[in-house]
């Protein structure tokens, strides 16, 4: 038995030069860098990690900044527009910090909620939803919720609410708004129409985490997933987190990733970010690596 996906753990877009990355998250979102580590599976590839302050599980944003210019195509088997949740009263604040940076953006309820829709500076879709909660800062508090663009909506909704137990909370004219059963209450926008296929590439989503306590639980989801006819992969070793993938109905890659043990297995708190990790596999060949990626500062 599995219990219901409580909320999103990351989401995980290609991007463009690591250092505007950088800078576009940290110093006009405020997030936190909390990984610099490559591709598991690319080690030519950086991989960053971002989240809140306090690194919450439900906060984390991770990139592959691609130093080339192969742009992406959005469209059907990616996730589109990411949200990010902001506190209760703070639009106006994140407007003008939108402003100051010279960042287009614009005013919508796309979310049911006071919403800013605006890029980033690879294309890649981002929203700031005012939540019902409010904080003492301005600070982004996790993501607020995602849009899925799926080749075939019924087919990712059947997987949204019978298998992992989201509910469908409201019906508009362009989207289905399916909230996760977690505190959070992450919320999915599926769109009702079929999206023809996309192609990943700069300003697209890779995939979506969902949230799993432990180990023991992936597994289980591994057994209840592959019961329901679903194609994974095994468990791998994401160092932060244990993983397993499938490509859903409509084509996008869903991962589920374990909350354990997380991101202090290699650095403590404080120094989250600071330098490049590795894996155990690619240690031997740190400096190789390291001398054929782009150069990154951290300040
Ligand atoms: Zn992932």
């Amino acid at each position: 038995m599995v219990d219901k996906i409580q909320s999103i753990h990351h989401i995980s877009a290609i991007v463009g030069n690591v250092q505007e990355n950088y800078d576009f998250y940290t110093k006009v979102l405020g997030l936190k860098l909390v990984k610099q580590t490559v591709n598991f599976d690319d080690p030519s590839v950086y991989h960053t990690y971002f989240a809140n302050s306090k690194v919450d599980n439900g906060t984390i944003m991770t990139f592959f900044p691609w130093d080339n210019d192969h742009k992406g195509t959005k469209g059907g088997g990616q996730v589109g527009r990411i949200a990010f949740s902001i506190p209760k009263g703070s639009l106006t604040a994140w407007q003008n910090q939108l402003e100051k940076h010279e960042i287009t953006y614009h005013k919508s309820n796309m979310f049911s909620a006071a919403t800013l829709e605006f890029s980033d500076p690879h294309d890649l879709d981002i929203a700031l939803v005012e939540a019902e909660t409010s904080s003492d800062n301005n600070e982004i508090i996790g993501f607020y919720g995602l849009v899925l663009l799926s080749t075939n909506p019924q087919g990712t909704l059947d997987l949204l609410t019978r298998e992992m137990g989201a509910k469908l909370v409201e019906e508009a004219d362009e989207y289905l708004h399916i909230e996760l059963s977690g505190p959070e209450k992450h919320r999915v926008l599926l769109l009702k129409k079929a999206q023809p296929l996309g192609r990943f590439g700069i300003s697209t989503v890779h995939h979506v985490a969902w949230s799993v306590d432990r180990l023991t639980d992936l597994q289980a989801w591994h057994d209840h997933l592959k019961e329901a006819n679903y194609h994974l992969t095994p468990v791998k070793d994401r160092k932060y987190f244990k993983s397993i993938y499938l490509r859903e109905k409509g084509g996008i890659i869903f991962e589920f990733a374990t909350k354990e043990p997380g991101f202090q297995v290699d650095e403590d708190f404080d120094h989250l970010g600071s330098q490049l990790k590795l894996p155990e596999q690619f240690e031997s060949k740190r400096s190789e690596i390291e001398s054929s990626l782009p150069k990154f500062i951290v300040n």
